[in-house]
C-alpha cells in the first residue's frame, strides 16, 4: 500500500513535464506579442509599447522557469490559457483587430503571468481589471458589439476557471495536509495515526477472505551505536534504506508503518503461522543483506490477531512486541512469534 519512492519518481517526471509546459506557453506568448508589437500597425502607438512590454515580461517568465521544476497543478492553468487564446482568436477573426481584441490578449498575458506565479487572487484581480479596461475601450470607441459579448464571454470563462483552479488548489492543500498528518516525513511510511486508519481496512478484508491479519514488528539492532559512531544524518539514511527494503520485500497489499524511532511494523494478511514467519524471516534476511553502509540488522517479533480498531491494533502490537523482546533476548538479528 505504500510506495513512496516510486511515487516520488513519478511526481518528479510530472513536475519536469509541467515546467516545460509553462516554459512553452511563456515562449509562445512572448513570440505572439512581439509579432503584434513589431509588425501589426496598431494605433495608438502606446498600445504597441504595452504589447512590447508584455512580450518582454513573457520572455522573462520563460527565462526564469528555464531548467526549474515548478511544483504546481497544470491542467487548470492550461485550460485558462487555452480558453483565453480561443476567445482571443475568435474575437480576432470576427471583429476587426481593434483595441478590444488586444485588450483580450492583454488579459491573457496578465492571467497567465499570475497563474504561472501561482498567485490566483492576483490573477482574479488582474483579469477583472483587464476586463474593465477592455469594456471601457469598447464603450469609448463604439466598436462591434459582438466584441463586447466575446469579452464578457471571456470574462465568464476565465473567472470560472480561476474559481475552479482555486478550489483545486484548496483540495490539493487539504490532501497534502492529510498526507502529512498520516505519514512519517523521513521515510514516507505511514505513522501511527495512518496505521489506525489503514489497518482496520485490512482487517475487514481478512474477515471477508478468511485469511488472518498479522503484525510483524521490526526493531533495528544497536541502532544507537550507528548514530553515535556515524552521526544522526547517516542514521537517518539507514532508516530510509530500511523502509525501502521493507517496501520492496512485503507484498503489495501489506501495510508498512514507522511506529517509532527505529521501529517498524508490517501488517499483512497471511494463511497461517508459517506464512507469517516466512515473510518475517524474508524481511530479516533482506535487511541483513541490504546494501547499506553502515550495515545493520533487525530483530523481529510477529503475531496473528485482529486489528479492527485502535484497541485491537494495540493488543496485537503488544503481542508482537513481546515476541520482539524475545528476539532481542535471543541474541538479535532473529525472528520470534507470539
Ligand atoms: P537495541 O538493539 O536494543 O534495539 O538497541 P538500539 O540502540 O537500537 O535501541 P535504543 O532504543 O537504545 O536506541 C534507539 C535509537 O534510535 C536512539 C535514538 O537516538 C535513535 N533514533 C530514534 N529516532 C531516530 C531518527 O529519526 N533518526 C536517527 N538518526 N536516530 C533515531
Ligand atoms: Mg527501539
Ligand atoms: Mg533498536
Amino acid at each position: 500500500m505504500n510506495a513512496p519512492t516510486a511515487a516520488v519518481a513519478d511526481d518528479d517526471s510530472q513536475l519536469v513535464f509541467r515546467s516545460r509546459v509553462v516554459q512553452i506557453l511563456a515562449v509562445e506568448t512572448a513570440v505572439l506579442y512581439s509579432f503584434l508589437a513589431l509588425f501589426v500597425g496598431i494605433q495608438p502607438f502606446w498600445v504597441r509599447l504595452v504589447l512590447g512590454f508584455l512580450a518582454l515580461s513573457a520572455a522573462f517568465v520563460a527565462f526564469a522557469v528555464r531548467g526549474r521544476v515548478i511544483n504546481t497543478h497544470m491542467p487548470g492553468r492550461i485550460l485558462i490559457v487555452a480558453a483565453m487564446l480561443c476567445v482571443s482568436f475568435v474575437a480576432y477573426a470576427i471583429t476587426n483587430p481593434g483595441l478590444p481584441v488586444l485588450a483580450v490578449f492583454s488579459i491573457l498575458a496578465l492571467t497567465m503571468a499570475a497563474t504561472v506565479l501561482d498567485t490566483y487572487r492576483t490573477g482574479m484581480i488582474l483579469s477583472g481589471f483587464g476586463y474593465l479596461l477592455a469594456l471601457s475601450v469598447i464603450l469609448l470607441r463604439g466598436t462591434n458589439p459582438l466584441a463586447a459579448l466575446l469579452v464578457f464571454l471571456g470574462l465568464a470563462v476565465t473567472s470560472s476557471f480561476l474559481l475552479i483552479r482555486q478550489r483545486q488548489f484548496l483540495e490539493q492543500a487539504r490532501d497534502t495536509a492529510l498526507n502529512l498528518a498520516l505519514t512519517d516525513s523521513l521515510t514516507g511510511l505511514l505513522n501511527r495515526r495512518g496505521m489506525e486508519i489503514q489497518v482496520p481496512l485490512l482487517d475487514s478484508v481478512s474477515r471477508r477472505t478468511g485469511q488472518h491479519l498479522a503484525c510483524i514488528l521490526l526493531d533495528l539492532d544497536h541502532f544507537k551505536a550507528i548514530n553515535d559512531q556515524f552521526g544522526h544524518a547517516v542514521g537517518d539514511e539507514v532508516l530510509q534504506t530500511t523502509s525501502q527494503t521493507i517496501l520492496d520485500t512485503m507484498r503489495e497489499a501489506d501495510i508498512a508503518v514507522r511506529t517509532g524511532g527505529e521501529e517498524f511494523a508490517v501488517f499483512c494478511l497471511v494463511l497461517g503461522h508459517d506464512d507469517m514467519m516466512s515473510l518475517a524471516e524474508r524481511l530479516r534476511e533482506r535487511l541483513e543483506n541490504q546494501p547499506a553502509h553502515p550495515q545493520t540488522t533487525a530483530s523481529i517479533g510477529a503475531a496473528i490477531g485482529s486489528g479492527a480498531d485502535s484497541e485491537a491494533i494495540s493488543t496485537l502490537s503488544a503481542r508482537a512486541d513481546t515476541a520482539l523482546y524475545a528476539a532481542k533476548q535471543g541474541g538479535r538479528n532473529t525472528t520470534r512469534s507470539a
